[in-house]
């Protein structure tokens, strides 16, 4: 049984889903390893490593579609590519079926076995295979890292011979995965840092960070995060109220912002308003990391970095992870030749697509010619 690895297709996409050391660990659970020439090459993988690790480089795209059995990509496949998946084959990918159901549909008309990797359950025993936080995690470090790049300051306070450097203060809004990356990074470059969330149970792993959980004057207290699987619900109007005005209160001292804040299968809350961005300091920076669900950020414009005319830059790129795409290959290889260890219990180079396993279940979406999404809730957590 072969898999393999397309070049991506998406404009602008850098990152691949086969590593030359992922393909190791695949070829000794018993399969054998190809990638299409040169689908390495913007992650720092060039197809000479990928034979020297036992790869068969195949020239074109549809070479590598007719050779592999087993499909491993990073973002939703094209009409094109859902095309090419005939016969039994599996793709492995991200694919967000809630939006993308005519592609699921089409994939189930071809018979092919779809497992995406954004359903794969959030349950400690799938966390190896856990793509969203594999990749959120890099989004929030490269967040801090491109907001260092745009401002004009350091992040750490310093006492110099020719003067005396403020620290920088960055708020964090949002600690999910990405957010707490964002937090540690900025915390580890010396700014002080603030973050908010609406789950107050991440204050202490807010706090254990170093940064400061920044509290509303609000008595009931917000919402209970366990009753929505850990993920936030919208707010109530007084809440929010209570939210915007602390945030309006913190803008003229905050020098950047980075907003994480999502609510599952809703459009982003706008959290940080025109007015908050009129009221920052001129230099001041905002990384959006929303921007591709409509921003948290008011004046956010997706997949461009702006600067407002009172000199504050908001930066609404989407694509954080690809911009550094060797670690996030890496870390996204690893996640899928996880999911192979799991598809594979007999290491015989063989797959066992069991329906009764709760990780697999959860990220199946078509199989055997039946739609699978969305799956039963898990019986495990
Ligand atoms: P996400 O990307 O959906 O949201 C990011 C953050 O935004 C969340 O922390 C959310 O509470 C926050 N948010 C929403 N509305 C907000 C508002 N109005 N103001 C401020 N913040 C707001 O979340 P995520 O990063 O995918 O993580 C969601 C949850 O899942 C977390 O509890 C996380 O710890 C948990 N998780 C568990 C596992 C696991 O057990 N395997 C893996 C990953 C994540």
């Amino acid at each position: 049984v072969k898999i393999g690895t397309p070049k991506e297709v998406f404009p602008g996409e850098a990152r691949v889903a086969m590593t030359p050391d992922s393909a190791l660990a695949l070829q000794k659970l018993g399969y054998d390893c190809a990638i299409e020439s040169g689908a390495g090459m913007a992650a720092g993988f060039s197809d000479a490593v990928y034979k020297d690790a036992g790869v068969e480089v195949l020239e074109t795209a549809e070479a590598l579609y007719e050779a592999a059995d087993i499909i491993a990509k990073v973002r939703p496949p094209s009409e094109e590519e859902v095309a090419r998946l005939s016969g039994d084959k599996t793709l492995i990918s991200f694919f967000y079926p809630a939006s993308n159901e005519p592609l699921m549909e089409a994939a189930k008309a071809q018979g092919a076995s779809v497992i995406a990797m954004d359903m794969v359950p959030r349950i400690s025993r799938a966390q190896k295979m856990d793509a969203l936080s594999s990749m959120a995690n890099i989004a929030g470090y490269r967040a801090v890292i491109e907001a260092g790049n745009n401002f004009g300051r350091f992040f750490t306070g310093q006492v110099t011979a020719a003067g005396k450097v403020p620290p920088a203060k960055v708020l964090v809004i949002g600690a999910g995965v990405a957010g707490l990356a964002a937090i540690g990074t900025s915390t580890s470059l010396g700014a002080i840092t603030y973050a908010f969330d609406v789950r107050p149970e991440v204050a202490e792993q807010i706090e254990s960070m170093g940064a400061e959980f920044v509290f509303l004057d609000f008595e009931e207290e917000s919402q209970d995060g366990a009753a929505t699987g850990g993920y936030a619900a919208p707010s109530s109007p007084e809440f929010r109220e209570k939210q915007l005005e602390k945030f309006r209160e913190l803008a003229p001292e905050i020098d950047i912002v980075i907003t994480t804040a999502l609510i599952p299968n809703r459009d982003a809350p706008v959290l940080w308003t025109k007015d908050m961005v009129e009221a920052m300091k001129p230099g001041s920076v905002i990384v959006d990391l929303a921007a591709e669900r409509g921003g948290n950020c008011e004046l956010t414009v997706k997949d461009e970095k702006i600067v407002t005319d009172n000199g504050v830059t908001i930066v609404g790129y989407t694509d954080f992870p690809s911009r550094m795409a060797t670690q996030s290959s890496s870390l996204y290889a690893s996640n899928i030749r996880h999911m192979m260890t799991d598809l594979t219990p007999e290491k015989d180079g063989k797959v066992n697509h069991n329906m009764e396993d709760d990780v697999i279940r959860g990220a199946t979406i078509t199989h055997a010619g039946e739609i699978t999404f969305p799956p039963p809730p898990p019986k495990v957590q």
